[in-house]
């Protein structure tokens, strides 16, 4: 059973409370990494404005990212380059599956390299992945499966619950590393 860690968000601002406690316990992750090498994986579930852009927004901001996010709806990845402490780079690559119209769409556009990390390659990077589901299973394992939603019973149009849910053992790390308020 996968771990999962849940967090309630009454409006936008605890959802940007959250997910900078999230991009803390990923950049310990990344600053536990011996070498210049790490990659992670995150997929990102929920419906249409559930906050799945939003959430990354807010990830980006509070990693040091200072310039525009916008959503890859029509390209379907967005590239970044951040600069963690220590002076390592971190190349973030965000995908918007949605409008893919058969699930290997994303291989053809040649964006298969982006998840193609090998130990030991001189490379820290991070893949974010809106609609996953629309690759079917092509996509790699990820390591946070995030998912978004509105609650069940709605408290108000701002409310969203945050499911964490570590896939992998570098997922559950993280998730251990991970507190919120
Ligand atoms: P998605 O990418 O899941 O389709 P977006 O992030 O594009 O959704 O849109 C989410 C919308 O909901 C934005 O307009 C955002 O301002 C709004 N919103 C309201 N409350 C919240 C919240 N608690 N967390 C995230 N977004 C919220
Ligand atoms: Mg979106």
């Amino acid at each position: 059973m996968a771990k999962i860690h849940t967090i309630h968000c009454k409006d936008e601002t605890s959802t940007a409370v959250a997910v900078k406690a999230l991009s803390q316990a990923i950049l310990g992750f990344y600053a536990d990494q011996p070498k210049n090498a790490a990659s992670l994986f995150v997929s990102l579930d929920g419906d249409l404005g559930a906050g799945k852009t939003t959430a990354t927004r807010y990830l980006l901001r509070a990693m040091g990212y200072g310039g525009k996010v916008k959503s890859p709806t029509y390209s379907l990845c967005e590239e970044y380059i951040l600069e963690l402490p220590n002076h390592r780079e971190l190349q973030v690559f965000h995908f918007d599956l949605y409008r893919m119209q058969t699930p290997t769409e994303w291989q053809e556009a040649g964006l298969l390299e982006h998840f193609d990390h090998q130990d030991g390659q001189d490379r820290v990077t991070l893949c974010i992945v809106e609609w996953p589901q629309k690759a079917e299973h092509t996509l790699p394992t990820m390591d946070l499966a995030i998912t978004l939603a509105h609650p069940s019973t709605p408290l108000s149009e701002l409310a969203r619950t945050i499911d964490i849910a570590a896939m992998t053992a570098k997922g559950e790390a993280i998730l251990n590393a991970l507190t919120t308020p």
